[in-house]
């Protein structure tokens, strides 16, 4: 590859610059990426060990977008990608150290024990609530449009759960935006729900709680492999990016930015008149600081919460719950040391050996920081109690593993759109950066990946539109 001919960089090689350089590249674009791991897939990470299969990360992914059956179809993973067992539409909800799973419709909400009928009574209220008039957090809007039990046991664990967040300090509207719009837009949740489906259907996109949950036979960093091997001779890895600067344009033809990165020891530069940065905002911050110490600021100010995901391996016989579903979150009311745990082995085969059950749980997030400075041998011991009794364990573990991401995921926190706005405030002073991530338009992988997407259209677009070259090719 001849860097000097390259139309744009993209820093980072998770699931956001992988799937960026990807639609780049299928618009004819020559992409580079610079990526300081050694392995694809940043966050996205699956271990195979003595018969397990686990994630460090991202456990699962719903196929809220077409755009993942495009990727599996074009690299030809369709033997690979796997749909949850059914059963993975069982959620449950820890109550009185009970599992009480949470209901999937109308009647199993009218029966079940998870709300008190008081509870029921208030979200059958909700279509005659009013609109907001100031910024909520999570727990306001929910609080205010379907009552106290509601916020408690389904969606402070549900927070807990996508987040490692607390609803008290999450924006509605940045964390949300779906179901701030379905206010925004209809004056309610129901009427929305009922109301936005059609305009769904029309755009084939599916709405999180209906989209099918998903996963790779390897796991899921197969998905970053695969998009890794199909640019091979696009990657630089061990390549970490240390800085960005404007020459001075001295010559016609130099570029607008330089690039500077260590790369086995060595300091490199390039030039570019384009750089997707897609690195977590607090590596990006570093990068841009000589540029513009400002929003270098607003990047590091973005808190991730700390997390720990343990996974854990049992025997079957030792373990009494039937593991009939998805697993279960813990709601902060409860008390417990836990946020939640993910039963593998009972949603896609190949993650525990036979007769042995893969479990995956988390601690700590912005509802218990300290918990995850505890010692590794704590941290077991802790999680193990909380297992035992929510799931009746007789045995102790057979394998486990922790992992602990001091910085896991960025929290949209009240007055997080002011965070957007300076960041877009950057992008259109220094034209042809742009910041990526998970730190904006959604932290899940479907969000990502679809972001992803529409960046690299525009961008894709914007280039051709304003490059010298007549030999382009555009799909
Ligand atoms: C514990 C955990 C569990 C999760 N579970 C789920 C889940 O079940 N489902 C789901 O949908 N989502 C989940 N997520 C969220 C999801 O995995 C992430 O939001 C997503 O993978 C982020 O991808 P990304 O590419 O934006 O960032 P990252 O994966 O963080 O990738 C950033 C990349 O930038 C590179 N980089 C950083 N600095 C530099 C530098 N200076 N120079 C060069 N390269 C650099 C890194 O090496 C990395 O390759 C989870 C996240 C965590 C932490």
């Amino acid at each position: 590859m001849n860097i000097k001919n390259i139309d744009i960089v993209v820093v980072g090689e998770g699931i956001t610059g992988l799937s960026t350089a990807y639609w780049l590249k299928k618009r004819g674009l020559a992409v580079l990426i610079l990526s300081k791991d050694l392995d694809a897939g940043g966050t996205m990470k699956s271990i195979t060990d003595r018969g397990f299969l686990y994630e460090t990360g991202a456990n699962t992914a719903l196929e809220t977008t077409p755009l993942f059956k495009d990727i599996v179809a074009d690299l030809h993973l369709q033997d690979e990608f796997i749909y949850a067992n059914p059963e993975g539409k069982n959620r449950f909800i820890l109550r009185n150290d009970r599992l009480i799973p949470l209901p999937l419709g109308p009647l199993s909400f009218l029966r079940t024990n998870l709300f008190s009928a008081k509870g029921k009574m208030q979200i059958l209220r909700e279509p005659f609530i009013g609109r907001a008039h100031k910024e909520e957090s999570i727990a306001e809007f929910v609080s205010r449009r379907l009552g106290h039990e509601f916020l408690d046991y389904a969606i402070d664990p549900f927070v807990a759960g996508v987040f490692a967040g607390k609803a008290e300090q999450l924006s509605v509207r940045s964390a949300f935006p779906k179901l701030y719009a379905l206010e925004k837009n209809y004056g309610g949740l129901i009427m929305g729900a009922i109301r936005g489906a059609a305009k769904r259907r029309r755009r084939e996109e599916k709405a999180k709680d209906r989209a099918e949950t998903f996963s790779f036979r390897s796991g899921m960093q197969t998905l970053p492999h695969a998009l890794a091997e199909s640019m091979r001779s696009e990657i630089i890895t061990g390549a970490r990016v240390t800085g960005i600067r404007q020459p001075k344009r001295t010559k016609a033809s130099s570029k607008r930015y330089i690039i500077e990165y260590s790369s086995k020891e060595k300091h490199h530069k390039l030039e570019t008149d384009y750089v997707v940065f897609a690195a977590a905002a607090y590596d990006a911050a570093p990068i841009i600081r000589l540029l513009s110490p400002e929003t270098a600021e607003v990047l590091d100010s973005i808190y991730y919460s700390p997390v720990v995901s343990i996974f854990l391996g049992y025997k079957r016989e030792d373990i009494n719950h039937p593991l009939n579903g998805f697993g279960f979150l813990v709601p902060s009311k409860e008390r417990k040391n836990i946020l939640g745990c993910l039963w593998n082995s009972s949603l896609f085969p190949g993650r525990a050996p036979k007769n042995h059950a893969a479990v995956n749980a988390f601690i700590g997030g912005a509802r218990q920081p300290e918990l995850c400075e505890m010692s590794d041998t704590g941290i077991i011991k802790e999680t193990t109690k909380a297992l035992s009794s929510a799931m009746q364990i007789s045995g102790k573990p057979v394998y486990w593993n922790l992992t602990r991401w001091h910085k896991s995921i960025p929290q949209y926190a009240i007055g997080y759109q002011r965070n957007i706005n300076a960041l877009e405030r950057f992008e259109r002073h220094f034209d042809g950066i742009i910041l990526a991530g998970n730190y904006r338009g959604g932290i899940s992988v479907g969000d990502c990946v679809k972001n992803s997407y529409e960046l690299a259209q525009s961008l894709a677009a914007k280039i051709v539109l304003t490059s010298k070259s007549s030999e382009r090719i555009v799909l």
